[in-house]
């Protein structure tokens, strides 16, 4: 649980980079039809959450750098006893300040006649351009009417700065609250993963594995962080496989990518394990390659180390190991220079993790790979997808094996949260034994 006076810390630190004469406001991510008169469960926007901490739509933080008067403010919807019969619990204005850390909050509905008063006077307006355009044509509406109130533009900010940028590099390095609760969405989808292995029996559909893990996420007060990739046999090789409706066939290999989502912060957890629970003497060969790829990649993940190494450690061994079991010809360094591993190995071997899966953050500065610094967290997951259609030799074809863990970096070396899924042949076939 991250605390109130970490999200005014934030808040505080981001009015220091915006600069003083300035004024920042971010809007709420609205709800969001599913069908009929059904809603989306909500979910705040994750760069609102982050500097507030409120899950509820219809909201705009404004923050003001100035020296003197009120700094934080929120606009919400004010607590409405006869629409919370309906709808359940509003934090309302009130509460907003008592909880939340605001200096003071507003009913959404005095926006367009107080938020203009703020704006005015100040030079600079800060806010995540172009993406809301109703919130863009808001905006513009109310600098409109300072115009029309003053007669006169310099009172009229005259600079647009987008947010975006300050604020991804800004949740790009974690906290240790925020690492406390990546670590418990790591634990709660390790125990889904173990959950899953423990049930899993031959004959049986993919999406009853898929119950065990909504199960086990729910009663620990958890959520999928995406939609769980669960593909037997074949279906281990289509990357985004989301239908988990085939039987599984005992020999088949089954793997899951499923992550829960804990106080807003993911975990991003892949784990292939075979349907019967005994790996084939071919499926430990091809897993031990992955296996060790997806170890020499980690063993990369230290401070000072650039992005791309870690992810070229994991292609090496990849290669080699493709080489090795004579999946591809040729020598290391014509694999590695014509790309042939491609043809099984297609994607980046990770990408950041935070209050998104795939968290913000750059991975290029400048054409530059960026550096890794303390307390970044990402995740690492080779792969080798050898398909049906492939032309690897007969006996490979069919089989895919990716393996993922959610890494921090730290200077002591990579810290990995999601330890407690079971990762090795062992760990694996002695927790499916039971
Ligand atoms: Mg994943
Ligand atoms: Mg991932």
């Amino acid at each position: 649980m991250i605390k109130t006076k970490e999200y005014v810390k934030r808040r505080k630190q981001l009015m220091k980079i915006v600069g003083e004469q300035s004024i920042t406001l971010l809007s709420s991510r609205p709800e969001l039809i599913r069908n009929g008169d059904v809603l989306h469960y909500y979910r705040q926007d994750s760069d609102f959450y982050y500097l507030t901490g409120f899950n509820e739509p219809d909201a705009v933080l404004v923050l003001i750098p100035s020296l003197t008067g009120q700094q934080q403010i929120l606009f919400c919807r004010e607590a409405d006893p006869k629409k919370m019969l309906w709808d359940g619990p509003m934090l309302g204005t009130q509460r907003a300040v008592d909880e939340c850390g605001f200096d003071a909050a507003y009913d959404i509905k005095e926006i367009d006649r107080r938020l203009p008063l703020l704006i005015q006077g100040c030079e600079k307006i800060c806010f995540k351009i172009g993406e809301n355009d109703e919130f863009d044509q808001r905006l513009s509406q109310w600098v409109k009417t300072i115009e029309t109130r003053k007669g006169q533009k310099s009172n009229i900010p005259d600079e647009f700065m987008s947010i975006s940028h300050v604020l991804h590099d800004m949740r790009l390095y974690k906290s240790n609250a925020e690492i406390k609760c990546m670590k418990k969405a790591a634990d709660i989808a390790a125990g889904a993963h173990i959950r899953m292995m423990q049930n899993c029996r031959p004959e049986q559909f993919e999406y009853e594995l898929q119950a065990h893990y909504a199960y086990h996420l729910t009663a620990n007060q958890s959520h999928s962080s995406y939609p769980p990739i669960i593909g037997s046999g074949e279906n281990n090789n289509t990357l985004h496989y989301i239908n988990n409706n085939q039987q599984m066939r005992s020999g088949d290999l089954v793997l899951i990518d499923a992550g829960a989502e804990y106080d807003f912060y993911a975990s991003d957890i892949t784990r292939t394990f075979p349907v019967n629970g005994r790996f084939t003497a071919r499926q430990k060969d091809l897993y031990a390659v992955v296996l060790q790829a997806q170890m020499d990649a980690i063993e990369q993940v230290k401070v000072g180390n650039h992005w791309n190494e870690f992810h070229d450690a994991a292609v090496k061994t990849i290669s080699q190991g493709l080489l090795d079991l004579k999946i591809l010809k040729g020598t290391l360094e014509q694999v590695l220079e014509e790309k042939t591993y491609a043809a099984f190995y297609m994607h980046m071997t990770g990408h950041w993790l935070g209050l998104d899966v795939h968290d913000v953050g750059d991975y290029r500065v400048d054409d530059l790979w960026v550096e890794l610094e303390e307390n970044m967290v990402l995740t690492v997951e080779p792969g080798i997808y050898i398909s049906e259609h492939s032309n690897a030799p007969k006996v490979w074809r069919g089989m895919g094996v990716r393996i993922e863990d959610d890494i921090q970096v730290k200077i002591k070396g990579p810290v990995v949260l999601s330890n407690k899924a079971p990762k090795t042949i062992d760990e694996i076939e002695h927790t499916m034994k039971g």
